[in-house]
């Protein structure tokens, strides 16, 4: 029996919505099935404005355009993520200042933010681990007394809260993945959410290629024209039309993977309690997407030992982020503030089980018996 770490979970009707637009001849981006997209999103979240985007990665690069990041301009953020939260920011010349993480939620530590400040730094972009909240009333506070601005990388987090606010719709800007390995998905996918109604203006500009189309749409003005600086970062509307039906499951996605993470936490206890690994820590305030199920092995074992074996016994484990200041490109383009202690520690010792719709609970089982054995086995 292999179990591979991910299986893309469809709701069913993607074809047949991608099918309707088609025979609409509606191909292109912000036609029916995007506003759809974009309304529910802006119902669910609270935002006051959604836009679709390419990916997350794109909505990040939009962010980094309506803060008009100059180079030399320094973006607060955990060096344990993925290369894009840094990358948009660089491809501006910003410069990301890279902070340690908290133990208990492998989110960037809030205590530390402060100390990271110069003159130069713009803005904090918190990245909401495994779909678990930042500490974000501390962060806030921390933007308001120092005039930043915050981007949420909230790519993990559809269908997370804090203190009952969606992620991504607490700071200034948010982003959400679709990408086939998250909860929702259209293969590649993502948004931006825009909290700061000021901001949209800019934003439907930046996105449509410099242009006021979305305002020539809207029938605000008789023709469109060149406005700013800006790129094309809209989807078309296949993947809007695919997104739908996955939105319109989105509660029992979710649901359905708490389910799997409740199974996990509960047959994963007894070897915490052994002392042979940590199990995920959310913190009061905070509901979880189940986005990832992940343990933090002690310190004695070798992860790649355990990986190993658990690949021979056909299970899809894997490690995660190789963290961002020890990698060549953040190396040249970022620097570190202060300790990376638990960032190196965590990112030697996570292992990410498999998590998607459809597993049973005896493969559940299986990979728990398999991680057993293989930490036991004297890895
Ligand atoms: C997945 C992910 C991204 C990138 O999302 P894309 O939609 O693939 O661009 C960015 N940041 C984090 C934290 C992610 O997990």
């Amino acid at each position: 029996m292999t179990i591979p770490f991910n299986k893309p979970h469809m709701s069913g009707k993607e074809l047949y919505y991608i099918a309707d637009a088609h025979f609409h001849n509606i191909l292109a981006g912000d036609g029916p099935y995007t506003k759809k997209c974009h309304q529910w999103l802006e119902t669910h979240t609270g935002s006051a404005k959604v836009l679709l985007t390419h990916s997350c990665t794109a909505a990040l690069e939009m962010s980094s355009l309506l803060f008009n990041i100059q180079p030399g301009d320094e973006i607060i953020m955990p060096s344990y993520t993925f290369v894009s939260t840094a990358n948009a920011f660089v491809l501006r010349g910003g410069v990301p200042v890279f902070v340690d993480i908290r133990e208990d939620t492998l989110n960037i530590d809030e205590q530390l933010i402060e100390q990271a400040i110069t003159p130069r730094t713009k803005v904090i972009v918190p990245i909401h681990y495994a779909g678990v909240s930042c500490e974000m009333d501390t962060i806030l506070s921390i933007a308001v007394r120092h005039n930043l601005k915050i981007v949420e990388d909230a790519a993990q987090g559809v269908m997370s809260t804090y203190k009952g606010r969606s992620l991504g719709s607490i700071g200034h800007l948010g982003a959400y993945s679709f990408h086939e390995t998250k909860n929702v998905i259209s293969g590649e996918g993502g948004c931006l959410l825009i909290n700061d109604p000021s901001l949209t203006h800019q934003a439907e500009i930046i996105r449509e290629k410099g242009t006021n189309r979305s305002q020539f749409f809207r029938g605000h003005v008789d023709k469109y024209t060149w406005q700013d600086v800006g790129s094309s970062f809209l989807p078309g509307e296949l993947i809007s039309a695919f997104l739908w039906a996955q939105l319109e499951e989105a509660e029992q996605i979710t649901k359905h993977r708490l389910d799997l993470w409740d199974e996990y936490h509960q047959l994963l206890e007894p070897l915490e309690n052994q002392g042979l690994l940590r199990r995920p820590i959310i913190p009061d305030g905070c509901l979880h997407n189940a986005h990832m199920y992940y343990v933090l092995l002690s310190n004695e074992f070798s992860r790649d030992k355990v990986l190993q074996k658990m690949k021979d016994e056909g299970i899809g484990a894997i490690f995660h982020y190789i963290p961002l200041h020890s990698a060549p490109a953040g190396k040249k383009f970022g620097r570190v503030s202060g300790e990376m202690k638990n960032t190196n520690s965590c990112a030697e010792r996570v292992i990410r089980l498999p998590l998607w719709i459809g597993l049973s609970q005896t493969q559940q089982q299986k990979v728990v018996t398999t991680l057993e054995n293989a930490i036991k086995n004297k890895s």
